[in-house]
């Protein structure tokens, strides 16, 4: 729910020269002035993904200090890349190391079609960071045959197969056959159907031997309903049953997944000694503490830390942080990115985060569920330097931590717009042929490439950095009233604030917008994916079960279906195409706000029946004959619903045993990347 992923398939180019507002929005001119022209920011493409990668603007204007602290903290978000293999599904790692062994070795026909399909497997369990598919969770299943699986392993004579003690490679082909093959074995990363055992349905790696009613008791046995500053439960360990008592396994150096943290803490003790400050300092060490011992007190401690560290232009997250991964919502993933501040753009966020109050208190909610004073609003618009474990290579592009809802409340968030990554989406749609496919005039395809990049860079300000911290409970609604409707719910709050902010007079007084097109341009794009073009990512025959596609079906189609009677938004046919065309837009603003209303309403009431009314009734079915027709014209543009990036190469310019200088090479390809951070940062078994 922290986590804003890109909303659109593809994003926009912006062409725009004027931006006569103090400069606070970085428009295409300005972003070209201090990134390459030539710069290749397409890779390659395959099955459903495309690669990318993305330029770091500002790297080479940073001092040394900066750069070598970069440099040590993306070391250590390099480190984590085994943990996150291994908490995906247990067998992960031994299918990464058996397809790369093969990959290195194969010495039979290396460009007949089957091995051309062995390679797009791997890549894609590189890219899913193991075998399900990083956005539905469904195990993918290769496009060769079964029996070529032998045939590879045959004639790999020099691969070194990751034998287990007593272990034969003949039994690992088994093993494969099974993984790779058996529809019936780990179907599903993560298993949300409640009418089943969540955990004995998902094949993530965070229980084992234990049911999900047992789970549950044991950490409601620990929980004190009372405590107004409550550890994050389970956060950082395996739960495990071993004759018939059930343990945590943590996370820490000595425990699981020792070896690979105790990397990344030598790393983090290296970018401890080059901080920008006492205060940096003080949170890498206690990062590190919390590697050492695993206590979730110190976890807590090292975020507070954190989040009232607003003055350093570098920043990280480094370690045990969502936990969208685990059915439970109690475990979480290990991930990393690494990045400095925009300074320019920030101006940006500091205007919206500075007005949060006169949002809070203009949102067309009831006063009843307003928030008297909001605090704490920190928000800013960074530089990727690096991306680590489950960022990586499917990147977020905004991010509001902490997770604590407790910390939140009383120490605030920090709220960060990726925008060199948003830029390298937008870079590399250029020309493809999706606006021209599914806009409905040449006019909304102007309007999308003149200010697309803007508005969808402001709508994650305000989805992140205002529309998630607005709002209130009623007192006695609990937080977990809506259940599994509940992340649906609290994007679509969050992205109706969004919507409803971007058409006010407001922004442009506030100079964050030259001018309400830019809603428009917004506007037209949410409208359009949400009715049409996110179905691209949906297989026919399914129903959507994503949350933040849910979310975005649910406001869409809600708003159609209300302004029908004063046609708001028309569905067009034109050639035999499907489109939507917006007709009046302060309408469409004005139900965008009632919903807000609405979904805030059942958030602070608790109302569980409403929400789900909502979001089955809106948010869930598809027309089976539209997505068909959209997944045609998709398809014959040839592009790839899903994106993710390679990493910069950060490269220590080193004189008389001292590092000078840290360069940025772009130059590394998909394949060769994955294989050299097997090589290098593989430090689990
Ligand atoms: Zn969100």
């Amino acid at each position: 729910m922290r986590k804003q992923i890109l909303s659109f398939i593809v994003t926009l180019t912006v062409v725009f020269t004027a931006c006569n507002t103090g400069g606070d929005m970085k428009t295409t001119d300005e972003m070209k002035a201090t990134t390459t022209e030539d710069f290749q920011y397409f890779v390659e493409q395959f099955a459903d993904l495309k690669i990318m990668r993305y330029q770091v603007p500002g790297f080479e204007d940073l001092n040394l200090q900066q750069k070598k602290l970069i440099y040590y903290l993306s070391e250590a978000a390099l480190c984590g890349r085994d943990i996150i293999f291994d908490q995906n599904y247990k067998n992960n790692l031994k299918v990464r190391k058996t397809l790369e062994e093969i990959y290195k070795n194969y010495q039979g026909n290396r460009e007949s079609e089957d091995f051309k399909n062995f390679v797009v497997y791997l890549k894609r369990v590189w890219f899913s960071n193991g075998i399900h598919h990083h956005y539905s969770s469904d195990k993918f299943i290769p496009a060769f045959p079964v029996e070529y699986l032998s045939e590879l392993m045959k004639n790999s004579p020099d691969a070194d197969f990751p034998v287990a003690d007593g272990e034969t490679v003949a039994q690992i082909q088994q093993e494969m056959q099974s993984i790779l093959f058996d529809p019936t074995v780990a179907p599903k990363k993560v298993s949300l159907d409640s009418s089943g055992d969540l955990i004995k349905n998902s094949a993530c790696n965070f229980y084992e031997g234990v049911t999900q009613a047992e789970a549950e008791a044991f950490y409601a046995k620990q929980k004190d309903p009372n405590d107004p500053t409550p550890i994050s439960y389970g956060l950082n360990s395996k739960l495990v049953k071993e004759n018939g008592v059930i343990k945590e396994e943590v996370y820490k150096i000595g425990g699981l997944y020792g070896p690979a943290l105790e990397k990344a803490a030598y790393w983090l003790n290296k970018a401890a000694e080059v901080a920008e400050s006492e205060h940096q300092k003080a949170i890498i060490e206690k990062l590190i503490e919390f590697y050492q011992t695993g206590d979730l007190e110190t976890f807590d401690e090292f975020n507070i830390l954190w989040v009232q560290e607003l003055s350093a232009s570098v920043d990280f997250v480094n370690g045990f942080t969502e936990t969208y991964g685990d059915p439970l919502g109690m475990k979480a993933t290990w991930e990393s990115v690494v990045d400095f501040k925009d300074e320019e753009a920030t101006k940006r966020t500091e205007i919206i985060s500075a007005n949060a109050q006169w949002f809070e208190d203009h949102s067309p909610t009831d006063p009843r569920f307003k928030k008297e004073s909001v605090k704490g609003v920190s928000a800013k618009v960074i530089t990727v330097a690096q991306l680590g474990g489950d960022c990586y290579p499917s990147t977020p592009i905004g991010i509001n931590l902490p997770n604590a809802d407790w910390i939140r409340a009383e120490h605030g968030s920090k709220s960060v717009t990726m925008e060199n990554i948003t830029y390298a989406y937008d870079q590399a749609a250029i020309g493809n042929g999706f606006l021209e496919e599914f806009c409905y005039s040449e006019e909304e395809i102007e309007l999308a490439k003149k200010y697309g990049f803007m508005a969808g860079n402001l709508h994650t300000d305000l989805h992140e950095c205002l529309g998630h911290g607005s709002g209130k409970l009623l007192p006695g609604t609990s937080s977990e009233a809506l259940k599994n409707y509940s992340s649906a719910l609290e994007e679509s709050r969050a992205d109706l604030f969004a919507l409803y902010y971007l058409m006010d007079d407001k922004m442009v007084e506030l100079g964050i917008m030259p001018s309400l097109d830019v809603a428009k341009a917004e506007y037209n794009g949410y409208i359009r994916n949400g009715l049409m073009t996110q179905l691209t990512r949906i297989e026919l025959g399914k129903n959507i079960e994503q949350a933040h596609m849910r979310n975005r079906q649910l406001i869409s189609k809600w708003c159609y279906e209300k302004g029908l009677a004063e046609n708001v938004i028309e569905q067009v046919k034109k050639d035999g195409k499907t489109y939507y065309k917006i007709n009046d837009y302060n309408k469409l603003r004005n139900l965008f706000g009632a919903l807000l209303a609405e979904v805030q309403r059942i958030k602070s009431e608790g109302d569980y029946e409403a929400g789900k009314d909502l979001v089955e009734t809106y948010g869930v079915v598809v027309d089976p004959t539209l997505h068909k027709e959209v997944i045609d014209r998709y398809q014959k543009l040839n592009l790839a619903p899903y994106g993710g990036f390679v990493n910069p190469v950060l490269k220590p310019v080193v004189e008389n045993d001292e590092i000078a200088d840290i360069t940025v090479d772009y130059s590394e390809g998909y394949a060769e990347q994955m294989l050299r951070y097997s090589r290098d940062y593989s430090f689990l078994k």
